[in-house]
């Protein structure tokens, strides 16, 4: 009973969005500045990045792909279209595991196995970390204040929110209507099922740049001073 109620509690704390046990995780950029981060997770795929890359040049946004390492392997090209059109890209693991039971070891692997693919590529700027279905717990913010990082995660969700069905139209009124400044949008575009949110980010863009906010990627969102 005790066990369950540790187990429990533990779970709890690992599905939280803005708590873990120490290492830092950030869910949003300072409040006082008209700045939101589009953030774009998983993949790339060689058959949806081009899509996604043509909206945000037409709508002349900025954003930041977490991608999963295995997958820049497979679609070297698409890796290399992001970076070349200006875009941050971040760290989402090798193969998109769930860390939570993970020895140390077998993290630092995911971790620094992506990182290396990233680079391989030409990318120079920061690497962020966002863990695989937002996992956390104990062992990996551990390992990422080792190496300096902090956890970065979300303020905005529209798709976990509004469940799969979602259309593209409610998907950007949400984001539209929620987004405050400083926030981080959680966004997939990537495979099939994602054709809403596709969809969706021409009118994301026009509607939260009529609300007077710009797009950053996530580095300068979180590190403002650091240009
Ligand atoms: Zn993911």
């Amino acid at each position: 009973m005790a066990l369950g109620l540790l187990v429990g509690a533990a779970y709890q704390i690992s599905r939280a969005r803005d708590f873990q046990l120490f290492g830092e995780i950030i869910t949003h950029g300072p409040r006082d500045m008209p700045q939101i981060a589009l953030t774009f997770d998983d993949g790339p795929t060689a058959r949806h990045t081009p899509a996604l890359l043509q909206a945000l040049a037409d709508g002349d946004a900025v954003a930041t792909f977490f991608l999963v390492g295995r997958d820049i392997d497979a679609n070297p090209e698409a890796a290399a279209a992001i970076i070349e059109a200006g875009h941050e890209v971040g760290n989402h693991s090798w193969d998109h595991p769930r860390m939570v039971l993970m020895s140390p070891a077998a993290i630092r692997e995911q971790i620094i196995r992506t990182d290396a693919t990233i680079r391989d590529l030409g990318y120079e700027g920061p690497i962020q970390f966002r863990p695989p279905f937002g996992k956390k717990l104990v062992v990996l913010p551990w390992i990422l204040r080792e190496m300096g990082r902090p956890t970065v995660m979300w303020s905005v969700e529209p798709e976990t929110l509004l469940g799969a069905d979602a259309e593209a139209n409610d998907i950007a009124i949400h984001v539209v209507e929620q987004a405050e400044a400083g926030d981080i949008i959680l966004l997939h575009g990537m495979f099939s099922t994602n054709q809403a949110t596709r969809d969706a980010l021409p009118e994301i863009i026009t509607g939260l740049r009529e609300r007077g906010f710009e797009f950053v990627r996530v580095s300068d969102l979180i590190d403002p001073a650091d240009d």
